[in-house]
């Protein structure tokens, strides 16, 4: 494998796919069989020479990168405009190819590749590589097995207080705001927590330190079956909301960040209502009155272990013919259109119908 684009993220897939695993997990230090990668094109004189100091093959343009025979898949990883031009000349070179996300800027975009890869005969897969996050896994597994007994509400935060990082993420024209940035991931996560369809989007775009691009969102998805997902990003807060707070019949879960710590809290006795009333400065409430310990449990969250090299492991097994795509172009062009459903939402200032 070539990588066309060795900053940040082209350099993540260096370090998984040639060193192994990195980060936590059971899985750490484990590497990706078969795969390695050789070389990589960066218009940045400075990521060349980064390159060559890390055993990789830095190529003197992309034509020569897309010409070399022994490379089989090329992962385009630069800012978010050149996805599609990248993405489609290594098609029609004949490679197999990894997008990083945003696939694309919208939908038409994303077609016109999903069209060169069906002319190539070649995998494009995109890397939705949060669909193995763990953080997110533990919550789709509460939700599918009805953990919480009805699950009515799902929010999903992501909080920093840096605002939109500069350079290309801040340029309209390159793709930039974090609808595009976080929001596809987020949002991605959400499709993928139930088979049902969305039926209304509302979404609220925000511009507090930056004019140009969205500099944070919230959005409403509302389910076929009523459940409400709330999918939020803020870039400046100060005070982080938890990563995920879900909401059942039987009980709530929270997940305080991306390392999985937080709890279940279950119900055990409905009937044991009797509170003691609250009483404030202001008057008394028994209906916010914590419940007693008697009526309600504390669990853990469900583990989950998930492996991020099955991105690549499904990847290899799809081009070998094995297997379909764990990532489909179906799921991402899904959510390619939510976030396009989104902006014109936003636009509107009130909700619109989704699917
Ligand atoms: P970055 O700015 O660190 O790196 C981009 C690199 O592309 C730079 O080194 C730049 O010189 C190079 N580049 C620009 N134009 C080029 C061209 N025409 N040919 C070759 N190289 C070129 O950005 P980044 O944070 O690494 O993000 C890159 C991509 O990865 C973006 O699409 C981003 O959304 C995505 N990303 C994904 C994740 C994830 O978790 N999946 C995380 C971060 C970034």
């Amino acid at each position: 494998m070539a990588v066309v684009g060795l900053g940040g993220m082209g350099n993540w897939h260096r370090e998984l796919v040639n060193k192994g695993v990195q980060f936590g997990g059971v899985h750490k230090g484990k590497k990706i069989d078969c795969l390695r990668i050789t070389g990589s094109y960066d218009i940045k004189e400075a990521r060349q020479q980064f390159a060559a100091q890390n055993d990789l093959h830095p190529y003197n343009s992309l034509e020569e990168l897309l010409g070399d025979p022994k490379i089989d898949i090329v992962l385009v990883s630069t800012p978010n405009e050149l996805h599609k031009p990248l993405v489609i000349k290594a098609l029609e070179a004949g490679k197999n190819v990894v997008c990083e996300k945003p696939v694309a800027l919208n939908s038409k975009e994303l077609q016109k590749m999903i069209d060169a890869s069906k002319k190539a005969g070649k995998v494009f897969a995109v890397h939705q590589n949060r669909r193995w996050d763990d953080d997110y896994l533990r919550i789709k597994k509460i939700y599918s097995e009805n953990m919480l007994g009805g699950v009515f509400r799902i929010e999903s935060r992501v909080h920093g207080s840096r605002g939109v990082p500069g350079g290309w993420r801040a340029d309209p024209a390159c793709g930039g705001g974090m609808v595009l940035d976080w929001g596809v991931h987020i949002l991605d996560q959400a499709l993928q927590m139930t088979d049902g369809k969305v039926k209304k989007v509302y979404g609220s775009l925000t511009n507090i330190t930056n004019e140009l691009v969205d500099d944070g969102f919230y959005a409403e998805l509302t389910f076929d079956d009523g459940m409400i997902f709330h999918a939020e990003v803020g870039t400046n807060n100060f005070i982080s909301l938890p990563r995920w707070y879900v909401l059942g019949r039987d009980g709530s879960a929270v997940i305080e960040d991306f390392y999985g710590n937080g709890k279940i809290i279950r119900i055990t006795d409905y009937n044991k209502n009797d509170a003691i009333p609250i009483r404030t400065a202001a008057g008394l409430t028994k209906t916010m009155a914590p419940r007693t310990k008697d009526t309600i449990k504390e669990e853990s969250l469900p583990v989950v272990n998930p492996d991020i090299r099955d991105f690549y492991n499904n990847f290899i097994a799809a081009i070998e013919g094995k297997e379909k795509l764990v990532v489909s172009l179906e799921s991402v062009m899904r959510t390619m259109k939510l976030m396009e459903a989104i902006f014109l939402s936003a636009k509107k200032g009130k909700p619109v119908k989704f699917e």
